[in-house]
């Protein structure tokens, strides 16, 4: 069968373009202490502990200027981009506020019943949760309502917030990172200058944290600037949300595997869905695929819209209406994915950036909230004995790190999500191994690259959506709240001349209805890819197979507030 592997059509990106030298004079610059890049629940961590240490330290605060710390996210608001399941472990959240009641801390509810069930496509068989997904005492939230939160309460720690700011470039000086440039505003389509035209700026930070989620644009510059990737592979899975209104509310968290997603180790199709309630009338659901899956006419975003069809989902959702959708990647390597420095000169890597995130029983939230409290720690130690600025001056964040539950957690499930990308039966049986010896055994399993794995061209077919359960992409993306200005550059990097295969495979993958093939296009061969980038809601997935995500336009892209 014919196959194409998306690797060997790398994007037009040259890594250089986005590394530069602070410039600026003092009057054209803004100046900071620390600079978080990125508003989700590790930058906001971060900004909140930092917040916390330097507000009871003011000799220090005076030493950092007239902005302390200051928070660059791009979305239009706080919480616009994120997007999650979620069920947390909210141990560090409730560290983090010690002070506050966690009643405040805005949560759904506090998770006692749980079902695990296989799927056929007509038929649900209720399993034992396998021990990843037992989460007895976790809570229920929507990510972008507590990064709301968390960014209110930075904010009353002083912390100075930029919404609507994407960092583009890296400042690097005298290899150390320096700041950051952020992008301009008012371009048109040839990046020509339009009359709300705006310049970025540059910002210099004492020091950085790059809490950028994934995959990382900035984040991807440094580390490979700094070549720090030479011994780690990542691997992304996409997955797909909705939030349903419902009459009646679930009374247990629910979580599925098997249909829609063939066994079939050909398919290499790994995944599962969640089922979380909020509150007595909504209901959080989503599917998740890993990007290495094999048949180009696979869209995770027609899975769910399929999955909804199974009687045991369909009766859950009867008589409900969609409120919103959205869609995002995950990390999936775990440790394996980890730069071989948790820091450069000058900046830290904390949650997705880094990527930490245990795949295994679909976690991340925690790890982001204790990376960036443990980069705050570490940050405030190098800042108070002024060796902040000097080489290794961060080397203490690497060791919290791996002193900490992240490293530990990560250590025990890091075989598991490689292990599957080699059959079912197999990573079934690597899954059991590796629950009992705690990690232990096996040693070493190699993740293998999503863009690397060979693409063919399956049977597949587009799901006819009926308007009430099932949605196309283009209403989906309506639903993402998505208003980005049609006359925008291209944020997008991929070759336009490619195999059909790869050209299927993309339009299929992007949820949100971005890339089209020519209609001239030959129906074998080579064809050409034109891209719709006001689609796009930024979820990552053309980083995993072949093409290059970098960040648009600040305040564009999707509006999340349930998700
Ligand atoms: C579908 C799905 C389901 C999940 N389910 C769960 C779950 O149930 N439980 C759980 O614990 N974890 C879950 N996770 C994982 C969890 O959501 C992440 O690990 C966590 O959100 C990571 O936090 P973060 O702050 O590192 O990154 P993010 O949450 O991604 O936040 C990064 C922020 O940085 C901003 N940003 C990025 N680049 C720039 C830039 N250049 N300039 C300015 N701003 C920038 C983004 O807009 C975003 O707001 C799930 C993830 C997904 C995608
Ligand atoms: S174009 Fe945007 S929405 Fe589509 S796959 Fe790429 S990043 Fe995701």
């Amino acid at each position: 069968m014919a196959s194409v592997h998306p690797s060997d059509f790398p994007p037009p990106f040259e890594n250089s373009d986005y590394v530069a030298r602070p410039q600026a004079g003092e009057d054209e610059r803004i100046e900071v202490g620390v600079l978080i890049v990125g508003g989700g629940p590790a930058g906001l961590a971060s900004a909140v502990r930092l917040g916390q240490l330097i507000g009871d330290d003011p000799e220090l605060a005076e030493t950092l200027g007239e902005v302390p710390i200051a928070l660059a996210e791009k979305g239009k608001a706080p919480g616009s981009h994120l997007l999650s399941g979620a069920v947390i472990n909210p141990t560090s959240l409730k560290e983090l506020f010690a002070e506050t009641d966690p009643a405040e801390i805005p949560h759904y509810w506090e998770v006692d019943k749980e079902a695990v069930y296989f799927l056929s496509k007509s038929s649900s068989f209720r399993i034992p949760p396998p021990p990843q997904l037992r989460n007895h005492h976790n809570w229920v939230i929507s990510i972008s309502q507590l990064a709301r939160w968390m960014s209110e309460k930075a904010e009353e720690l002083g912390v100075y917030l930029l919404p609507e700011t994407d960092c583009q470039q890296v400042l690097v000086d005298q290899g150390r990172v320096a700041g950051v440039i952020t992008g301009d505003k008012g371009r048109g389509k040839d990046r020509q200058e339009l009359p709300t035209f705006e310049p970025g700026m540059e910002v210099h930070a004492r020091t950085t944290v790059l809490a950028e989620g994934t995959p990382g644009h900035l984040t991807s510059v440094i580390r490979r600037h700094f070549e720090l990737d030479r011994y780690s592979i990542q691997t992304w899975e996409l997955g797909v949300k909705e939030v349903w209104e419902v009459p009646t509310g679930l009374d247990r968290l629910i979580h599925t595997t098997g249909w829609p997603l063939r066994l079939g180790k050909k398919w290499r199709e790994y995944g599962g869905s969640w089922l979380y309630p909020m509150g007595d009338d909504k209901i959080s659901l989503g599917f998740v695929v890993g990007l290495d899956y094999a048949d180009a006419t696979l869209s995770v975003h027609d899975i769910l819209q399929e999955f909804k069809t199974h009687p045991l989902i369909k009766g859950i959702l009867k008589d409900g209406r969609r409120l919103a959708w959205g869609a995002k990647t995950i990390p999936g390597s775990g440790i394996y994915g980890l730069p071989s420095r948790l820091h450069v000169p000058g900046a830290v890597f904390v949650g997705d950036s880094a990527g930490f995130v245990d795949l295994a029983a679909l976690k991340g939230v925690q790890y982001a909230i204790r990376s960036g409290m443990l980069a705050a720690d570490a940050i405030y130690e190098a800042l108070k004995a002024n060796h902040a600025s000097a080489p290794a001056g961060l080397w203490c964040y690497d060791k919290r790190i791996k002193d900490s539950p992240v490293w530990s957690d990560l250590w025990k499930v890091r075989n598991i999500r490689p292990a599957f990308q080699r059959g079912f039966a197999f990573g079934g049986m690597v899954h059991g191994m590796a629950t009992a010896s705690r990690g232990h055994f096996p040693k070493k399993i190699t993740p293998i690259r999503d863009a690397t794995e060979p693409v063919f061209l399956g049977k597949r077919t587009p799901i006819t959506a009926d308007g009430q359960l099932t949605f196309d992409k283009l209403s989906s993306v309506f639903a993402s709240g998505n208003k980005t200005r049609d006359d925008q550059p291209d944020h997008i990097r991929i070759q336009t001349r490619v195999p059909r295969i790869l050209a299927v495979a993309w339009e299929n993958m992007c949820p949100a209805k971005v890339y089209e093939i020519a209609a001239d296009g030959a129906t074998n061969g080579t064809v050409t890819v034109h891209t719709n980038p006001s689609n796009c809601v930024q979820c990552g997935a053309i980083t995993a197979k072949g093409g290059r995500l970098t960040p648009p336009e600040g305040g564009s892209g999707p509006e999340y507030t349930l998700t």
